[in-house]
């Protein structure tokens, strides 16, 4: 999926971690990452670049994206320097239909026999062997406010499509430094050399980005987690617990993607 740079670059610099703005392979997506705990049973097993979640429960890991191919040993070794095991992985979940996020997830799937569960109009490019493409059989079809529950962790899939069609924002509560707090896996917000005006592929594109935006700032968000890197693990875990941050890339995205869309306006592509 060729992808190339473009003019979201003041929400790119701003956000870092929620854009895929930058369109060729990154140099810090295989970048290995020390691992660390962001609260209660959730942690941080990306690279520097690429951002993975892993939810461990009595019952086995939820791991969310396997990024690219080259990630997976990575992916391996940091669920194991947590003290966890790979083959423990029962639940494999992705951000979204995109190389960066997903080309890993046949190999995944294949070593540790997990299901695969991928929002209904993510799904026909999860399962294609095009090229850039991982070619994985989706166990389980999800829909939006569908919930993923394993030994007593439970994810909510919310469907904020315009990235793509089936872009996943998940959703899980757990305790931050003494409180219940809501943790909200943002999908990525940025329109990446995309076509906003005209768009055959995907009529669609404009309002579903907006209608993303409004469902957004509806969820509650206390810990903004996002699907790019840019994470360090802080000294406490309470450093996490941003509302501010939260409504701020919801808000940058929405101004980044309203922007594009004039440009674009003003200057149909042919
Ligand atoms: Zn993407």
């Amino acid at each position: 999926m060729k992808r190339i740079r473009v003019g979201v670059a003041a929400a790119a610099t701003l956000l870092g971690a929620v854009t895929d703005a930058v369109a060729q392979n990154s140099p810090d997506w295989t970048e290995p990452f020390p691992p660390f705990r962001i609260a209660g049973n959730l942690y941080y097993v990306g690279s520097k670049g690429l951002a993975n979640y892993l939810i461990a429960t009595p019952q086995g890991l939820i791991l969310i994206n396997s990024d690219l191919e080259a990630n997976v040993p990575l992916i391996k070794a940091s669920i194991e320097q947590l003290g966890f095991k790979f083959s423990d992985v029962k639940i494999l979940l992705i951000s979204h239909a995109h190389w960066d996020h997903d080309a890993g997830s046949a190999k995944i799937k294949a070593l540790t026999g997990a299901r695969y569960m991928v929002m209904d109009a993510d799904v026909p490019d999860e399962e294609s062997t095009a090229r850039g493409r991982p070619g994985a059989h989706v166990d389980r079809v999800l829909h939006d406010r569908d919930t993923v529950e394993l030994g007593g962790s439970k994810l909510t899939a919310r469907l904020t499509p315009g990235h793509t069609k089936g872009c996943t924002t998940w959703r899980m509560r757990t305790r931050v430094a003494g409180a219940e707090r809501d943790v909200v896996m943002l999908c990525s917000l940025a329109a990446p050399g995309y076509r906003l005006v005209n768009n055959t592929a995907y009529p669609d594109i404009v309002a579903d980005y907006r209608r993303s935006f409004e469902r957004l700032a509806a969820i509650p968000c206390d810990v903004p987690l996002t699907s790019h890197g840019s994470h360090r693990p802080p000294s406490e875990p309470a450093a996490f617990v941003d509302p501010e941050r939260c409504r701020a890339i919801i808000a940058s995205s929405r101004e980044a993607l309203e922007a594009e869309l004039a440009r674009q306006s003003a200057a149909p592509a042919r």
